[in-house]
């Protein structure tokens, strides 16, 4: 859709909101996804020991939920695409996190493109609409039509990826990372005393590093820059210290729950920025949960070892017919060829045998798939059995205890632990109210509505949530 058609949507549906009158044209609208974060971390707090003050006082001033459920495969980029887009991974078509259907591939691409999006996402919508739009490392947004975009990509054949920064440079809107990277580190070397210049000593040519903190403090100064200079109507900010610690510790480990309060401090900071640039609604939400997990299972070990895939001389494993997507508590199957009788048979037993091993909960076939909105290339979906996830190792034993992850996500939406946050705080916006459960396919029309957009002008047959009426 044209940026012409969407502006001609946007004027010819005015009032077609049904939550209520939209908010003022002028009101701001800033996204911070916080990535893997529980709603019971904000509802059950002191619970876990955990102090996250803005949090518990957005939660007082604002509208939020007990639970958001979200999309499968729970994952963070499909989950992202849908909280832009409003629509499920089978219209929008981002199915998993990987671009390549090929698990022998050693550096594998995600999705960063915001070009594999099939439908209008949030930003195409409000810049059509003239509103400004920026976003900091939002999933599956590189190259998207964004005023002020450093978008979440990296060099996946990299040692240390995340700390390279020169593929999110190519990818941002031009000269952008260069102007926030000398912003932050000029503020680094007034902090510390220490000169930093970005390196460029790398054995790939172009390495491009930011200060050594975190990567939540790294996107909320770069969003603090992007709102001072150049005031954006939408902006959107993905943090992922949460996510990290909770996959490598577990969920509720102290390093997990420490991300989380630095997360916290990284979200006050913004909200007492946003204090005096007039009307503005902060929007806190995540895109799914997070489950302990204390076993590994690798389905590519039995896969190969009924010949599903081949083995070049020195033994490593080669493509045939069938490609793969493992997504922690999923476990995507491809058939990338038209399968023979005897090709089948040997799913058929490799799967047999996966059940075998109790790591599987349950196999998804293709209506189950259907019904889900799910991939719809994927031949099955494995969903990990409580405890569990999968890797894509293909040597050692097929289930072994976790040497790496203690937390994992992918599961169906409806897997306890599972359920995504939403909190939005701001005029109109009654304080206190308890949204109770509902789809994360509805945050897109919601978000539109807090834009002052029609609900309707995304893709989305959604209802945005009712944010602003008393029970
Ligand atoms: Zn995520």
């Amino acid at each position: 859709m044209s940026a012409t058609d969407l502006l001609e949507k946007s004027r010819t549906k005015p009032g077609a909101s049904t939550a209520g009158k939209s908010p003022a044209r002028g009101t701001k609208l800033v996204v911070l996804s916080a990535d893997g974060m529980r709603p019971d971390f904000y509802r059950r707090a002191a619970d876990y020991g955990l102090k996250i003050p803005t949090l518990r006082t957005l939660v007082d001033s604002g509208a939020s939920a007990d639970a958001v459920e979200s999309i499968y495969p729970s994952t963070t980029y499909p989950a992202h695409a849908t909280l832009v887009t409003g629509v499920p991974p089978s219209v929008h078509g981002i199915y998993g996190h990987l671009a390549s259907l090929d698990p022998t591939e050693p550096a594998r691409p995600w999705c960063w493109h915001a070009r594999a999006l099939r439908v209008p996402a949030l930003w195409d919508v409000a810049r059509a609409s003239g509103r400004k739009t920026a976003a900091i490392s939002w999933p599956v947004s590189a190259g998207a039509g964004i005023d002020y975009n450093i978008p979440e990509i990296w060099d996946p054949a990299l040692p240390d990826p995340h700390r390279d920064f020169s593929r999110v440079a190519q990818h941002s809107s031009p000269g952008l990372f260069e102007e926030v990277a000398k912003t932050l580190i000029a503020q680094a070397h007034a902090g510390t005393g220490h000169s930093h210049k970005p390196s460029r000593k790398s054995p790939h040519g172009h390495a491009l590093t930011l200060p050594e903190v975190s990567p939540d403090r790294l996107r909320a100064e770069a969003a603090l820059y992007l709102w001072a200079r150049y005031k954006p109507d939408l902006l959107l900010v993905h943090f992922v210290r949460y996510d990290q610690q909770a996959h490598r510790f577990g969920p509720l480990s102290p390093e997990a729950l420490a991300a989380c309060e630095e997360m916290d401090t990284e979200i006050g900071r913004i909200r007492e920025a946003l204090a005096g640039s007039g009307p503005v609604t902060l929007v806190v939400l995540s895109d799914h949960g997070f489950v302990p997990v204390e076993k590994e299972a690798a389905p590519l070990v039995v896969f190969a070892e009924e010949q599903l895939f081949g083995r070049d001389k020195k033994g490593k494993p080669q493509l045939d017919r069938l490609g793969a997507v493992h997504a922690g508590g999923s476990f995507a199957v491809y058939w990338l060829e038209e399968p023979s009788t005897e090709d089948r048979n040997k799913l058929g037993k490799a799967l047999r045998r996966l059940l075998e091993t109790h790591a599987v909960a349950e196999i998804l076939g293709r209506n189950r798939l259907g019904d889900l909105e799910a991939d719809p290339d994927a031949e099955v979906m494995l969903e990990a059995a409580p405890g569990f996830y999968f890797s894509d190792r293909f040597e050692g034993p097929v289930v072994r205890d976790t040497v790496k992850d203690r937390g994992t996500h992918g599961q169906l939406p409806t897997c306890p632990g599972l359920e995504a946050s939403f909190i939005a705080v701001g005029q109109g916006i009654v304080p206190g109210k308890n949204l109770g459960r509902f789809s994360l396919r509805r945050v897109a029309p919601t978000l539109a509505h807090l834009l002052g957009l029609p609900q309707d002008i995304l893709a989305s047959k959604e209802r945005a949530v009712e944010l602003g009426k008393r029970d």
